[in-house]
């Protein structure tokens, strides 16, 4: 059984994937840590994101371990992420391992921004969690703010705006909802609510209560 998440920034996908995923006994692969990990990798060896040479370089070199890296959390990687995820090589080098992570086991949840579209084509179910930009800058700022981080509203906003613009203005795998995908507005919902929706959903395609 496989279930494809995708969906912008802060749109509360990762927090249903690993729901879904406890609910069907189902591994969770956050995609978006392999495309944060590249990104980590090239700022860390002083490259350039969007250079398709030094990306490629740390495509390759990602392991499954750098998920775990704390540092993949911060604003500045994020965009770091959104630039070699917009290069055609970097997302060729990811994809083998996002698929071999699909195919292993009782099957798995993925969230990312091309799960549906590109990885999983043939998802049993494919859910498009999305919010209003707003809402989605407000929950990252909160989050930034308990964690003890120093954040502005209107700076998390403009970044939350830039990083939308650049996944899904990209030519490779533009973030955009599979014809077949369930979209579901978290803008007014809270955790519980979400992930109600979403199970009725994949309950409804999948015949697993
Ligand atoms: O989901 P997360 O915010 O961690 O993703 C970081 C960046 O990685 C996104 O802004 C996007 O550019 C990229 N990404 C992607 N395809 C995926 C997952 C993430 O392009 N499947």
């Amino acid at each position: 059984m496989i279930i494809a998440i995708d969906g912008p920034a802060a749109s509360g996908k990762g927090t249903l994937g690993r729901r879904l995923a406890a609910h069907f006994g189902l591994g969770h692969l956050d995609t978006g840590a392999l495309y944060r990990a590249t990104g980590l990798r090239v700022l860390r060896a002083g490259g350039d994101p969007s250079d398709p040479a030094d990306a490629v370089t740390a495509a390759e070199a990602v392991r499954p371990e750098d998920a775990a890296d704390p540092a993949l959390r911060t604003d500045e990687v994020a965009q770091a992420a959104s630039k070699v995820a917009a290069i055609p090589a970097v997302r060729a080098a990811l994809l083998d391992f996002q698929r071999r992570f699909a195919a292993t086991g009782p099957g798995a949840v993925l969230d990312g921004r091309d799960i549906g579209t590109v990885v999983c084509p043939d998802a049993d179910a494919k859910l498009f969690v999305t919010a209003s930009v707003e809402a989605r800058a407000t929950r990252r700022f909160r989050e930034l703010r308990e964690r003890g981080e120093d954040a502005i509203y209107d700076a998390v906003l403009r970044d939350m705006e830039q990083r939308d613009a650049r996944d899904s203005g990209r030519t490779v795998a533009p973030l955009t909802p599979a014809e077949d995908a369930f979209v579901l507005d978290t803008s007014h919902l809270n955790a519980d609510q979400a992930f109600e929706a979403a199970l009725s959903f994949v309950s409804g395609r999948s015949g697993r209560p």
